[in-house]
This record gives structure tokens, C-alpha cells and sequence, in this order.
């Protein structure tokens, strides 16, 4: 009878635990969804769904961020020239398709120091941080350069050339980022003013 019922109790035991295991596996199971599908969730929710570039959402929080560490950071905001008369001769779609083609680009000419933003339809937020005033200039005349040689495709067997403007602002101690950003919004107006495909950084506050 006593070694009965220790088989048993054995018995038990080892469904128990078998039962112990297979829900800590169907819990590790659900969290791992649980989570990946949150990390989904908050990447979608900071990434332009067109080009796949962070959003003007993630541009406003990473300067609140940099805001409160107070360092140095060169901003510049980017508008392409004349994209309306794209969109008129090679329709709104062909338009979209040169937006991600120019994104592909700022991908592959972004830095560890350089971060591309889509801040609006053809607009893009550029954040040159550890950057020293002078690299984050040469940076961005480069890329607008290298904008006005590439060429993107416009339809089947077509391609276009397309031009940049940029304005850039350096922070300026005791300045708010939004007031850095203005400046370099009103930097690109100038460079718009003054015959566009240029790049344009403002003076000091
Ligand atoms: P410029 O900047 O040189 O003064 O001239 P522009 O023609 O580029 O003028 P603006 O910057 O005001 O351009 C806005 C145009 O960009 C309007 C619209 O035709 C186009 N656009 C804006 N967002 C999108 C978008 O998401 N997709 C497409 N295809 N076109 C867009
Ligand atoms: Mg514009
Ligand atoms: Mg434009």
C-alpha cells in the first residue's frame, strides 16, 4: 500500500509539472507576440509610412530629447524644388515613387551623426548631432549635390533630375530648438528667394 500510493504521488508530481512547463511555455509564447507586436506598434507609430523614415512626430520628441541634454546640434530642414510641376507631368503616383526614392537616398547617405526625417509632403528635417557647425554644412552641401547629379525614375524609361533646397540653423546657447528650427525654416525661404538648389544657413539668432 506505502509504495503504491509513492507511485502515485510520483505520478502527480510529474503531471504537474509537466502541466507547470507547458503554461510557462505558452506564456513565454504569448509575451513574445505580446511584445514583438508592441514593438511593431510603437515603430509604426514614429515611421512615415511612405518612404519609411522616422516621422514628424519622432522629429518633435528627438528635439524635446536633445532639448534637455542642452548640446549643440545643427538642424536643417530640406524642400524639393518645383516637385508640383513632377507631380503635373508625371501624375501623383509617379510623384510618391520619387519621394522614396529620394528617402532611399538620405538612407544611404545618413551617418551615425546625421538623422533624415519626412516632416511633411516633400519636406524632410535633417538632425546633425556630434557634429562639429562646419562637418554638418559640408554634409548637407554634399547631399544636395549629390541630389541635383542622381537621377530618379519618372515612369518606364524615364528619368528626371530633381534639385534640393536646404536651410540650416546651429543652436545657439540659451535658444529653444523651436526657435532654431524657425531659423533654419527661414533659412530655406532664402534659399528658395534666392534661385533655389542651394543650401542656406542662417546667421545668429
Ligand atoms: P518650391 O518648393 O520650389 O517653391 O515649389 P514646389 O512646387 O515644390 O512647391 P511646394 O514646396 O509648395 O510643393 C508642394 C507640392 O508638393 C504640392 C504637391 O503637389 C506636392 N506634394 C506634397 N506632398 C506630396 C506627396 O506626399 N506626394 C506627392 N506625389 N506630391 C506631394
Ligand atoms: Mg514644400
Ligand atoms: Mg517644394
Amino acid at each position: 500500500v506505502f509504495t503504491n500510493h509513492m507511485i502515485m504521488d510520483k505520478g502527480l508530481v510529474l503531471l504537474i509539472s509537466i502541466i507547470l512547463v507547458a503554461l510557462n511555455y505558452g506564456a513565454v509564447f504569448v509575451m513574445h507576440y505580446f511584445i514583438s507586436d508592441l514593438y511593431g506598434l510603437i515603430a509604426s507609430a514614429s515611421t512615415d509610412h511612405l518612404t519609411g523614415l522616422k516621422n514628424v512626430r519622432l522629429f518633435n520628441s528627438d528635439l524635446m530629447e536633445i532639448e534637455r541634454k542642452k548640446h549643440p546640434v545643427t538642424l536643417a530642414v530640406i524642400d524639393i524644388d518645383h516637385f508640383k510641376n513632377c507631380n503635373d507631368r508625371y501624375g501623383h503616383d509617379s510623384g510618391d515613387s520619387i519621394l522614396k526614392q529620394l528617402a532611399a537616398m538620405f538612407n544611404e547617405m545618413a551617418t551615425p551623426y546625421t538623422t533624415f526625417y519626412r516632416i511633411g509632403g516633400e519636406e524632410f528635417g535633417v538632425i546633425a548631432d556630434y557634429f562639429s557647425q562646419s562637418e554638418a554644412e559640408a554634409f548637407l552641401h554634399n547631399l544636395k549635390s549629390t541630389v541635383a547629379h542622381r537621377n530618379f525614375a519618372a515612369q518606364v524609361g524615364e528619368t528626371i533630375n530633381l534639385t534640393i533646397s536646404v536651410g540650416v540653423a546651429h543652436s545657439q546657447n540659451g535658444e529653444t530648438l523651436k526657435k532654431t528650427l524657425k531659423r533654419a525654416d527661414m533659412a530655406l525661404y532664402q534659399a528658395k528667394e534666392n534661385g533655389r538648389n542651394r543650401v542656406m544657413v542662417s546667421a545668429s539668432a
